[in-house]
């Protein structure tokens, strides 16, 4: 019995062994330490939130601009002319992009983790420290940071542009960043808005806490003119909000790799 019991279980290890079903030898779960963004870490901001209208007193509280000056939490958002808001399509942009810097290797860290009309916020003081070391408890600083948005400009016109902190010193990461952000929409065919920033595509700002209270290079972009019909067509379409990311990836491994 205990033979017969031993021959089967050297002829179930024989079959397993044969078998061209069998799984390859696997090793053990690598670190991935050869991938381009490894021990990178990356905070993307999705612009806004979709319960922001729904939440007026709270969004209205002021917050540090990091300008010396206060502003409102947060803001609604633009939007398509056909509803579409803002804040869906931050989101879905900043998700995909997410999804490749996580494939790439990197650490993502989300501003916000919804994209509910149940909630608010956060407020723009939180989306412009986080990332910052020693806040929230974060030992490290995170390498980079980009904050994603759609403008929603009446003028017409279309294309997207480039924001950086207009600070007295120290924001020339951040310029550098913006100029990789700026190339990589063109090389995937996106055109320099028509209708800010001198048509260059790169504008400095000094009213905005997202990027003020920013410790860490730091772009915002505004992908494109919501209010444009030909950009609104792009920005609403599941093959745009890839591109932008796909984009916006193509910056961030150019700039830290
Ligand atoms: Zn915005």
């Amino acid at each position: 019995m205990m033979r017969d019991m031993a021959r089967l279980v050297v002829l179930a290890v024989l079959a397993a062994l044969l078998s061209p079903a069998a799984p390859a030898a696997t090793s053990p779960a690598s670190p991935r330490a050869d991938l381009p963004l490894a021990g990178r870490l990356v905070v993307v901001d999705p612009g806004h939130q979709l319960g922001n209208a729904r939440h007026r007193v709270e969004i209205g509280q002021l917050v540090d601009a990091g300008n010396g000056e206060t502003k409102p939490c947060n803001t609604t958002g633009t939007a398509t002319n056909g509803g579409f808001p803002e804040a869906t399509f931050t989101w879905r942009v900043a998700r995909r992009l997410a999804a490749r810097l996580r494939a790439l290797g990197a650490e993502v860290v989300l501003t916000r983790t919804t994209n509910s009309r149940d909630d608010w916020g956060p407020c723009v003081d939180v989306r412009g420290r986080l990332g910052n070391a020693g806040y929230r408890g974060w030992e490290r600083p995170a390498d980079l940071k980009v904050s994603v948005h759609g403008d929603g400009s009446l003028s017409g016109g279309r294309g997207f542009h480039v924001i950086v902190a207009a600070k007295p010193d120290g924001h020339a990461a951040s310029t550098a960043f913006a100029r990789a952000v700026r190339g990589a929409l063109h090389d995937r065919g996106f055109r320099s808005a028509t209708y800010t920033a001198g048509g260059r595509g790169l504008t400095h700002r000094s009213d905005l806490a997202t990027l003020n209270l920013s410790e860490v290079p730091t772009a915002m972009v505004e992908l494109g003119n919501m209010r444009s019909v030909a950009d609104a067509r792009v920005m609403t379409s599941t093959r745009g909000q890839q591109r932008y990311a796909a984009a916006l990836a193509t910056a961030v491994r150019r700039y830290l790799g």
